[in-house]
């Protein structure tokens, strides 16, 4: 990014990942006063409805910004996924529609917006990159996220072949870490994990339940780290190709080595059992970062058992705050 003024809009910047892009520009301020140059707003859906275009231009007349992480999105589990796949298309193509419009219209000249390895096709080679977002349908349990998903890229080619626009994606995959949704009817797995086994705890209870196999694999990122990739994206990558932003594909957890290492952070003595009953989901997801390592090679992404005692330490000490 150049001297100019520079405003960045953060979309969904109470969330999780908003809330990480955050802490990591508050940590840059303390060290680097040059930052200062930046003005940085985070706008949760208090500050407005993205689903309406009037309160979406509103937002964008108020702040007028040159930048925007767009990362507002209506985002779920598994199970939430299951039962609301209509909700989760029409909101989603709502508001990343009047975003990209609004940025088009306010002349904002980077955005980068938010995919997920999530809606990759069902039926893949493996590992997934960046060429593979439109070839086949997803998984049919989140079919409505991962459509509304895929078309932001759409909107991006277009809006760079008509209009110029350098509107580009990241791809994350899963997410954790602090201000996370830890609901129980809404949450994703890992969040869900150190909620409910927080409760078991402190039922006495001495079994604690996980939904699923326990078999299915993911890759897991630190919301500290992507929010750090974020905002390299946003500085240094000018493509308006989709790029992934995960762990290395070694670094690849089963659902029974995660809810382990949250056992051990929550010093959960009890044993774990598998309700084979309840949905898997997609046995694998695997995603390469090799175009992201080829761009940033010496990234050093937390270690998932620290990330996951950082989570668990924060979730306990902020349980009266967060989403439940
Ligand atoms: P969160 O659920 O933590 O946050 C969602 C954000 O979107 C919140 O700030 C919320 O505002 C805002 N939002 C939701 N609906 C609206 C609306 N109608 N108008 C305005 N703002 C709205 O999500 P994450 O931080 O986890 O996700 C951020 C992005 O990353 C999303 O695009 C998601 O799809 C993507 N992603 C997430 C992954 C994950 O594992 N979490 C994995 C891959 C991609 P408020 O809270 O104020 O209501």
């Amino acid at each position: 990014m150049g001297p100019e003024e520079i405003v960045v809009l953060v979309t969904g910047g109470s969330g999780l990942v908003g809330q990480g892009i955050k802490s990591i520009i508050e940590d840059e301020r303390q060290l680097d006063p040059n930052t200062q140059k930046e003005q940085w707003i985070f706008c949760g859906s208090k500050d407005a409805d993205l689903r309406n275009k009037t309160e979406t231009e509103a937002l964008f007349e108020k702040y007028k910004p040159t930048h925007v992480i767009h990362l507002a999105a209506m985002v779920g589990g598994l199970f939430h996924n299951m039962a609301h796949n209509l909700d989760f298309f029409r909101d989603n193509m709502s508001i990343n529609d009047n975003v990209l419009y609004a940025s088009y219209k306010y002349k904002v000249k980077k955005v980068v917006s938010c995919l997920s390895t999530c809606i990759f096709p069902d039926k893949v080679t493996y590992p997934i990159d960046e060429t593979m977002v439109h070839n086949g349908p997803p998984h049919t349990s989140n079919y409505g996220y991962s459509y509304a998903k895929r078309m932001i890229d759409i909107l991006n080619r277009g809006y760079h072949d008509q209009h110029g626009c350098k509107f580009t994606s990241v791809i994350p995959c899963n997410v954790f870490g602090p201000h996370d949704n830890f609901s129980l009817t809404s949450s994703h797995v890992i969040p869900a994990l150190i909620r409910r086994m927080d409760d078991a705890m402190n039922n006495g209870d001495s079994t604690f339940s996980v939904w699923g196999s326990g078999t299915p694999l993911r890759q897991f990122i630190y919301s500290l780290d992507i929010a750090k990739l974020f905002v390299w994206t946003l500085r240094h990558y000018d493509s308006i190709e989709p790029l992934i932003l995960s762990v290395d594909e070694e670094d690849e957890v089963s659902i029974s080595k995660a809810a382990e290492a949250i056992k051990k952070a929550h010093g959960f003595t009890g044993e774990i059992i598998y309700d084979t009953s309840k949905a898997d989901g997609q046995y694998k997801k695997t995603a390469s970062n090799k175009k992201l390592r080829l761009l940033y090679r010496d990234f050093t992404f937390t270690p998932f058992e620290q990330a996951i005692h950082e989570t668990v330490t924060w979730f306990k000490e902020n349980r009266e705050h967060v989403r439940l």
